[in-house]
Parts: C-alpha cells; structure tokens; sequence
C-alpha cells in the first residue's frame, strides 16, 4: 500500500506561529525527515522516527522521503517557515521530475509561516505595498544574477526582503549586496534586520542604508530593505498602501 508524502512549514520558530493543519499532520505521522534543527523542533513521541540530515543534502533527502512514502509510511518532510519559499518543497518535486515511478504518490504541500511575513509584522508593515524576496545564497546560482536582481528590484522601487543574508561559508557576499544596493538607490532607505524572529532570540533593528554594517546580519536574520515610500510611523516602520504615478 502507497503512503502519503506531506511537506510542511513549521514557520519562523515560535510553536504559536505552527498552524493547526501541520500539527495535524505531525499527530498522524510514522516519519520526519528535515535538516537537524528543524526535526529536533518536532515533539518526540512513541511511533514516530525522526531522519535528521544535514542541510547540504536536500535533494537526497527528499528522495528518501519519497521513496520512504512509496513504501507505505505517513511521511512528513519539514522545512522552517514556508516549505516553498527557498525550501523543501521544490526540491521534492525537482527529484519527483526526474522519476515518473513517483508522480502518482500523494503528496500535499503544508504552507507555513515564511520568516519575512513574520519579520515585518514584527517591525510593521514594511512590505505594505509591493515587494520580492531574494535569496543571497549563491549555492544554486551564480552571484551575478543576484547583483543583477538586487539592482533591477532597487529600481522598480520593490520592498526588498533578503533570505540567507549571510554565513560563515559566504562572509563577503552580504557586504557586496549592500554596496549594490547603494549605488542602485539612496541611501535613506529603512533596512529592517529581524533576527530569530518568534524565539526568544528576536531581535528588530532598523537603520538606514547608509548606516547598514555587514555584521548586522547573521544566517538567523531576513533582511527587509525598503522601498523609496518606506517610513517609520512612531516605532513602527511601514510603506503605505499608496504610490502616486
Ligand atoms: N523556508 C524558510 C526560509 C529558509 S532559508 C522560510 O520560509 O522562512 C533560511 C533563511 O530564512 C535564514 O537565513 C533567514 O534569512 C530566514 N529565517 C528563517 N527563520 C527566521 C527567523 N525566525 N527570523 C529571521 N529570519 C529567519
């Protein structure tokens, strides 16, 4: 008998922020699979294995989950946040793509909270009018395509949230980022650093674009940069709904 494949977000950290549909699917499962610090997040209990990986080993990961769901099992993949958002999700269906024996599995996919909507409610509403999210990682594409991004976003004036701003394998990429970013638009732009946003960690800091240091950032941080209408209101950093031709 085929068993059931869902991919879940378990969002930005808090329990709070886990929606009752991923609870559920976590109550029904006979398997987790995911990055260590995500597994470790789901609640042990008896009937329940956990498949803990590390985070370079997405693809085989995912063909495990697969293949584990084929043989019958409740299988749930779990990714931080959103599973679609720069996650587990597409990379399931890039192994489902190269095996057609999988297509007829059934798989849901589980959204979750994705750290920049946690990140700006925290701050406001930074991402009031319209926005894109760039991932800063060059692991699956080359860095300049992101500089190219980042300049085009800046132009048309896009709120700009940047995911996995920096690491200790890419410790330059992230100052690069911020030169692009000032050269392709004023400096005055709020940057909001929301880091472990939901833990007890959290920590939000908004500077300008001028003030922005590379070391404000870190691989727990998204990055909301604004765009041009960006504007703090008392304590709260916001871009109105309004944009004037
Ligand atoms: N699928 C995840 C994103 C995975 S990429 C999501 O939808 O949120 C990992 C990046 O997400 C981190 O480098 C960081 O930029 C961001 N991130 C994840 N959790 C976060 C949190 N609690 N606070 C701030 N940023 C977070």
């Amino acid at each position: 008998m085929s068993g059931r494949l869902t991919i879940a977000g378990l969002g930005p950290g808090g329990s709070q922020l886990i929606t009752p549909e991923v609870t559920a699917a976590l109550a029904e499962a006979t398997d987790v699979f995911g990055y260590g610090p995500y597994v470790a997040r789901v609640e042990p209990r008896e009937g329940l294995v956990k498949h803990a990986s590390d985070n370079k080993e997405e693809l085989k990961r995912a063909r495990e989950a697969l293949s584990m769901a084929e043989a019958g099992r409740d299988v749930v993949l779990v990714s931080s946040g959103d599973p679609g958002v720069f996650a587990m999700a597409a990379a399931v269906f890039e192994a489902l793509e190269e095996d057609s024996r999988w297509h007829k599995l059934d798989i849901r996919v589980l959204p979750g909270i994705t750290a920049m909507l946690a990140a700006a409610a925290s701050a406001g509403a930074p991402l009031g009018h319209d926005f894109c999210a760039i991932n800063l990682s060059d692991n699956l594409k080359p860095w300049a395509l992101i500089e190219q991004r980042l300049q085009l976003a800046s132009q048309a004036d896009f709120a700009i949230a940047l995911y996995n701003p920096r690491s200790k394998a890419r410790p330059e990429g992230f100052a690069k980022a911020l030169d692009v970013l000032r050269e392709a638009s004023c400096g005055e732009r709020l940057v909001t650093f929301a880091r472990a946003v939901s833990t007890q960690d959290q920590c939000i800091k908004t500077v300008t674009l001028s003030e922005a240091r590379p070391e404000m950032a870190d691989m727990r941080t998204v990055v909301i940069v604004g765009s041009s209408k960006t504007r703090r209101a008392g304590k709260w950093v916001y871009t109105p709904r309004r944009t004037e031709s």
